[in-house]
């Protein structure tokens, strides 16, 4: 098994379909689990209204892309309808050794390949408590065009298949709440015996 180049924060990938409401909750989840960072993906999406170069995404052009994908630099990467994403692997890992809990927002593919790689990484999955919200709010979002809104309405159903693979599932009917269960789920994780196993070694056998 790989091993991602840290010990001290926690990986987090948090997946769900579009519609499910991910943004929001992981906005209040960053407030109020101020140890909590966010990975900002590359991509070669156009931007969307009001999105910022760097802070919602690192907008790049095919070619910067590949070349980045060339040089190595993403811990891993999708096609996602179309478009490339991928998560900057130096960022997460300088953000993990320094000692905070990193939040990669990813799509399913690309969380399963995290998890068969780095098997510490915590998984979570965002979902509506019903179907009919994911189409819903995709089209009260309305960020797409017609066609590329039936595209991601059937796969959002795709990905709610996937869910059952993920470590926990967080059913969004009240943002705060969702919010509250995923800083509850981190907290766990970090007491579990499997990532306490240096601690314990050295509480019992002593040494450093
Ligand atoms: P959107 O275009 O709506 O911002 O994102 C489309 C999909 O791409 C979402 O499921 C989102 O989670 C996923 N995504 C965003 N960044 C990355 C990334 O770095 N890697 C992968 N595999 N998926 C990503």
């Amino acid at each position: 098994m790989e091993k991602i180049n840290v010990q001290k924060g926690q990986l987090i990938v948090v997946s769900g379909p579009s519609g499910a409401g991910k943004g929001t909750v992981l906005a209040q989840a960053f407030e109020k689990y101020p140890n909590l960072r966010y990975s900002v993906s590359v991509t070669t999406r156009a931007p969307r209204e009001k999105e910022v170069d760097g802070v919602d995404y690192y907008f790049k052009n095919i070619d910067e892309y590949m070349k980045m994908l060339h040089d190595n630099e993403f811990l891993e990467h999708q096609c996602v309808y179309g478009n490339y994403y991928g998560t900057p692997r130096k960022k997460v890992e300088e953000m993990l050794e320094n000692g905070f809990d990193v939040v990669l927002e990813i799509d399913v593919k690309g969380a399963l390949e995290i998890k068969s790689r780095f098997s510490e990484a915590v998984m979570i999955f965002i979902t509506p408590s019903e179907k009919a919200t994911i189409e819903e709010r995709l089209k009260k979002r309305s960020t797409e065009k017609e066609e590329e809104l039936m595209v991601r309405i059937g796969s959002a159903l795709d990905e709610l298949k996937q869910a059952e693979k993920y470590d926990y599932i967080v059913v969004n009917e009240d943002a705060e709440k969702s919010a509250e269960d995923i800083a509850a789920i981190i907290r766990a994780e970090k007491c579990s015996t499997a990532k306490n196993k240096t601690f314990l070694n050295k509480l019992i056998y002593g040494g450093n």
